[in-house]
């Protein structure tokens, strides 16, 4: 099961107790009134949706009821921080580590297939015109 640190609780929850709220530090411009059909569309739907770490909001939703922000890495699922909402968006360095977390945080490379995708049990397996 999936644990998610909520920082206001203080404790590693189990992830049905949480809701993703989609992408975290989104900035709505100035002037938002007078945007475009295409330029509202592409504030109010389009995403990043990218590879390696992500940030975004999640709800304590059978806890605290607390909104928060979190970095996961969107191929390992794996939540690297959790952190209150309002506090600035934490620094990623040029080799895929949280600036602030030192020399111990963990490397994420947007590029490499991370171990468990190269898992025989985890590796999609290409289906023959037969088994269609
Ligand atoms: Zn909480």
């Amino acid at each position: 099961m999936l644990l998610i640190h909520c920082p206001y609780c203080e404790e590693e929850r189990p992830e049905l107790e949480f809701r993703q709220s989609g992408e975290a530090h989104l900035k709505r411009p100035e002037g938002s009134a007078t945007l475009s059909d295409r330029e509202a569309a592409e504030l109010l739907y389009f995403r990043t949706n990218s590879r390696g770490l992500v940030f975004e909001r999640w709800r304590h939703i059978h806890g605290c009821g607390r909104f928060f922000n979190a970095v996961r890495h969107a191929v390992t699922d794996k939540f690297v921080k959790t952190y209150k909402a309002g506090l600035p968006k934490p620094e990623i360095d040029a080799d895929g580590r949280l600036a602030a977390a030192g020399s111990n945080a963990p490397t994420f490379d947007a590029n490499v297939e991370p171990d468990v995708m190269g898992d025989a049990a985890h590796t999609p397996v290409a289906r023959t015109e037969a088994q269609q």
